[in-house]
């Protein structure tokens, strides 16, 4: 099944996986993506190899209830250009599919949507709690001011 409205990422989200990528030096790291409230919230690891991904990712799509709205795997290179077979993941898997590389910070990541075509994806500052996060984010940001 596939999410097809994301507003963004989650910043604490995104801060997880270049923290999970930078610790899994050499070897890749990769992740699918779900989504709570048209947020990217969510991170699923997969086995860290272009081989094993696509099999794992068939018996992740068994499981029910299943929203994936893409994926994320790090490129320990730096170069941040999908491979061949990464395309062929991106077209199953959704159409936000992020790669990270070296330094692992905020600038270093670049989003594809499931033709492999680069795309913007927003980070957002979100609050989460026990069971679940906060919503109301949108509210406050475009609250003007007032006397
Ligand atoms: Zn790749």
């Amino acid at each position: 099944m596939r999410t097809r409205k994301v507003r963004g990422i989650a910043r604490d989200t995104l801060q997880f996986i270049l923290e999970a990528s930078r610790s899994s030096l050499p070897v890749e790291f990769a992740g699918l993506l779900q989504v709570d409230k048209e947020i990217i919230t969510e991170v699923l690891i997969l086995p860290g190899t272009e081989s094993s991904r696509m099999s794992a990712l068939v018996r992740l799509y068994m499981l029910p209830n299943m929203q994936v709205a893409g994926s994320v795997h790090s490129h320990p290179s730096g170069d941040l250009r999908p491979s061949e077979p990464d395309l062929i993941f991106f077209s199953r898997t959704g159409d936000y599919n992020i790669i990270v590389g070296p330094p692992f910070d905020e600038q270093s990541f670049a989003c594809y949507d499931g033709a492999g075509r680069r795309r913007d994806l927003a980070i957002l500052d979100v609050e989460f709690k026990d069971d679940g996060f906060d919503d109301d984010f949108d509210d406050d940001e475009f609250k003007e001011d007032r006397p």
